[in-house]
C-alpha cells in the first residue's frame, strides 16, 4: 500500500484538518477487512438512491459488511422489502404517521421496529454500530449525522448538507469525540483518493468535475420555461429528485464547493469547477509541479460508497467497470456563468463561510420544492437563493442553534418571495 500522509488537507486552520486527517490515517475496525467479524452498518436513508446502492455494496461484500439498521422516512413498503431481503437487527421509520399500519407480522424474524427521530438518534449511537452511512436527503440528514459523530462513529457521508450547513461545527465535534467523516459524494471521494499522491503543502488546486446536467447546452433564454420533467432527466447519473434538480441548476456543484472547503480545509480560491459531460473523471487534484491526478470510473455510486466503507483498503465490488475496448472521449469545459449562476453562489458561500452555507442550502431546498410543485420557474431557484444569501444576517462562527434558526428563516424568505 502506498504511504498515506497524516493530513490530506491544507493546514489553513486547525479546525479543518481533524477528522479528515484521522480518516486518511485509516485503522480501527476497518482492519478487520479480510477477516474477523463483519462491520455492522447503519444505513440512514436506506430506501433512497444512495441507500439502495449501499445495500448492494453490503450484499456483495462477501460477509465483510452486515446491515445492522435501515432507516427511512415514509417509504414503509420499500423499507420492509429491504428488511426481508437483508435481515437487519433494526428498521427505523422516522415519520410516526407512516409507521402506524405496520403489524408485527410484517417484520422478518430477528428484526425489530423503532419509530421516530429520537429512536433513530439513540440507535445510531449504539455500541453495535461500526459504520454509519448518512444518506438522508437534505437538511433533515444533519440530526442523525450529528448523533453519529457525537458518539464518535465513522460516518460515510453522502449527506453533504451536514458539511454545507455546519462544516466547522461538525469537524470540531468529530475532533472532540474521535468520530471520522469519509466522503461518499463521488467528487470528494475522487479527491480523497487523488490526495494520496502528494502531501498537503504540495496541493495547488482541487478541480470538481460536473456533468453539466440536462441543460448544459440548452439556450439560456429558454431555461425559464424548463419543466420539472425535463430537469429530472439527468444524462449520466440516476439519483433522487432533489439532487437531480440541483444538478440541472448546478447548485449541486455550489454545495459541493462548500463541502470540499470544510472537508479538505482548502480556501475557496483553491477550488475550481470544470464541466465534464461524460462523468468519468470524478474530480482532480493539481499539485504544485503541474501534475494533475484524477480518479476515473463509470458513473456508479457503489464505488465511492464502497471506498468509504473499506478505506484505507480496496476490495472487489459490484460497481460497473471501465471498458477499455471501446473508444472513449473525455471532454472538459468551464461552466457558463450566465446559464449556471449557482456556481458563483457556491464560490461566494465557500469563501465567506459562517452562515452562508446553511442559508444557501435552506433557500435552495425550499426553492427546489417550489419548482417541483410548479410554483417557481427553473431560473427562479438561483435568483431567490442569491437574494436570500445577500440579505441574510451573516454570522462568521454560528452555533448549531443559529444555523437551525437561519435555516428556518431562509425557507420563510423563499416562501414570501414566491408568493409576492
Ligand atoms: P433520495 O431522495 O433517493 O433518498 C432519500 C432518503 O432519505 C430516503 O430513504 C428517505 O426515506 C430518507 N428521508 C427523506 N427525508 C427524511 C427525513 N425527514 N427523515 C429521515 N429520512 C428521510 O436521495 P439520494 O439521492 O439517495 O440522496 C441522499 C443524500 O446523498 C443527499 O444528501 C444527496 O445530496 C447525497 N448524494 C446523493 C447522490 C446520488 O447519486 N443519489 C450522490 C452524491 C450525494
Ligand atoms: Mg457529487
Amino acid at each position: 500500500m502506498p504511504p498515506i500522509h497524516r493530513s490530506a488537507v491544507h493546514p489553513s486552520a486547525a479546525v479543518d484538518a481533524g477528522p479528515f486527517a484521522a480518516a486518511v490515517e485509516g485503522g480501527g475496525r476497518l482492519d478487520t477487512v479480510g477477516g474477523g467479524e463483519p462491520l455492522r452498518v447503519a444505513v440512514l436513508g436506506s430506501t433512497g438512491s444512495i441507500g439502495t446502492s449501499t445495500l448492494d455494496v453490503i450484499a456483495c461484500s462477501g460477509g465483510r459488511l452486515a446491515p445492522f439498521l435501515l432507516a427511512a422516512n415514509r417509504s414503509v413498503g420499500r423499507l420492509l422489502e429491504q428488511a426481508r431481503a437483508c435481515r437487519p437487527r433494526w428498521v427505523v421509520v422516522v415519520d410516526p404517521a407512516a409507521a402506524a399500519d405496520i403489524g408485527a407480522a410484517a417484520l422478518p424474524a430477528g428484526t425489530s421496529l423503532a419509530v421516530g427521530p429520537d429512536a433513530l438518534d439513540d440507535l445510531v449511537q449504539s455500541a453495535e454500530v461500526d459504520r454509519v452511512v448518512s444518506a438522508i436527503v437534505g437538511a433533515a440528514g444533519l440530526r442523525s449525522t450529528w448523533a453519529a459523530l457525537t458518539a464518535g462513529k465513522t460516518v460515510a457521508l453522502a449527506n453533504k448538507e451536514t458539511l454545507v450547513m455546519a462544516g466547522p461545527l461538525a469537524i470540531r465535534l468529530a475532533e472532540r469525540t474521535g468520530g471520522r467523516i469519509l466522503p461518499v459524494d463521488s467528487e470528494h471521494s475522487a479527491i480523497h483518493q487523488a490526495l494520496r499522491a502528494g502531501s498537503p503543502d504540495e496541493v495547488l488546486r482541487i478541480v470538481l468535475t460536473a456533468s453539466g446536467g440536462p441543460f448544459r447546452t440548452r439556450p439560456r433564454e429558454t431555461l425559464a420555461q424548463a419543466t420539472p420533467q425535463e430537469a429530472l432527466k439527468h444524462p449520466t447519473w440516476s439519483m433522487g429528485p432533489k439532487i437531480t434538480i440541483d444538478s440541472a441548476t448546478m447548485m449541486n456543484k455550489a454545495l459541493e464547493l462548500i463541502e470540499a472547503r470544510w472537508l479538505f480545509g482548502l480556501p475557496a480560491a483553491k477550488l475550481a469547477v470544470l464541466v465534464h459531460p461524460q462523468s468519468i473523471v470524478h474530480s482532480m487534484v493539481e499539485f504544485v509541479d503541474g501534475s494533475v491526478i484524477a480518479q476515473l470510473s463509470p458513473p456508479d455510486m457503489r464505488l465511492p460508497i464502497q471506498y468509504a466503507l473499506s478505506h484505507p483498503h480496496r476490495t472487489a465490488g459490484p460497481a460497473r467497470r471501465f471498458d477499455f475496448g471501446r473508444a472513449t472521449t473525455l471532454e472538459f469545459e468551464p461552466p457558463d456563468p450566465e446559464r449556471f449562476p449557482a456556481v458563483r453562489l457556491g464560490h461566494e458561500a465557500a469563501d465567506r463561510g459562517g452562515t452562508c452555507g446553511a442559508v444557501l442550502n435552506a433557500a435552495n431546498e425550499q426553492a427546489v420544492g417550489g419548482f417541483l410543485e410548479g410554483r417557481l420557474r427553473f431560473t427562479d431557484i438561483a435568483e431567490v437563493c442569491a437574494r436570500v444569501l445577500d440579505e441574510h444576517p451573516f454570522q462568521p462562527d454560528p452555533s448549531l442553534d443559529e444555523v437551525r434558526r437561519l435555516d428556518a428563516w431562509a425557507r420563510q424568505e423563499v416562501v414570501k418571495w414566491a408568493s409576492a
